[in-house]
């Protein structure tokens, strides 16, 4: 792997951490190279990622390299497959993942949330890691949007510059900006005293 890539794999695992966007071992990062991905070994400290951290895979299911990769791998396999995506990035987001149980979609009221998303669709497959199911209703949603929130679970949002590691930190920021504008709906729905 290319130093300058794996440079920006450290700075999202370290930045989504230290925004308080994964916990300490959850949240996966992918991006696009060659007929495969690069993509974040499953239960690693991600604000302190190592070379050893990262797992090229092919696109189609391989047992033997798969061995450690994040178990989203289905998820990310299926949104490259399927959509422009040059990279994704998976976190846990508070606010997002609080208004998920009450949205079918997320219709952002701020500024900085309009200009980037139309609306920010909620999936919900029946179960939500690393099922067929999650990842054809994730690769679904990004086909025609920047991100998605899986109920109760996260959200994935995509990078689709061409250089992957500008993909990677497009696909964080995207994760920023969905936060921030969760958090903003969540809190004003909060003013309001609506809670539906
Ligand atoms: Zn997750």
């Amino acid at each position: 792997m290319k130093a300058r890539l794996f440079l920006a794999f450290q700075q999202v695992g370290a930045d989504l951490f230290a925004a308080g966007l994964a916990s300490a071992t959850s949240g996966n990062y992918s991006v696009r190279e060659r007929e495969g991905l690069w993509i974040t070994r499953s239960g690693v400290q991600k604000a302190h990622l190592t070379p050893d951290d990262l797992l090229w895979l092919p696109l189609k299911p391989d047992p033997e390299r798969d061995q450690g990769a994040s178990v989203e791998r289905v998820i990310h396999r299926a949104v490259y497959r399927e959509t422009d995506a040059t990279a994704i990035v998976h976190a846990h987001p508070r606010h997002a993942i609080a208004l998920s149980f009450h949205l079918g979609a997320i219709l952002p009221i701020d500024l900085e949330g309009r200009y980037y998303f139309d609306q920010i669709p909620v999936v919900a497959p029946p179960t939500t890691s690393g099922t067929e199911e999650a990842a054809r209703a994730v690769a679904e949603a990004l086909r025609s949007h920047k991100a998605c929130v899986v109920r109760g679970h996260g959200a994935f949002t995509k990078g689709t510059q061409e250089a992957p590691e500008k993909a990677l930190l497009q696909a964080y920021s995207l994760m920023t900006s969905l936060e921030e504008a969760c958090e903003v709906k969540f809190l004003e729905r909060l003013w309001r005293g609506d809670s539906g």
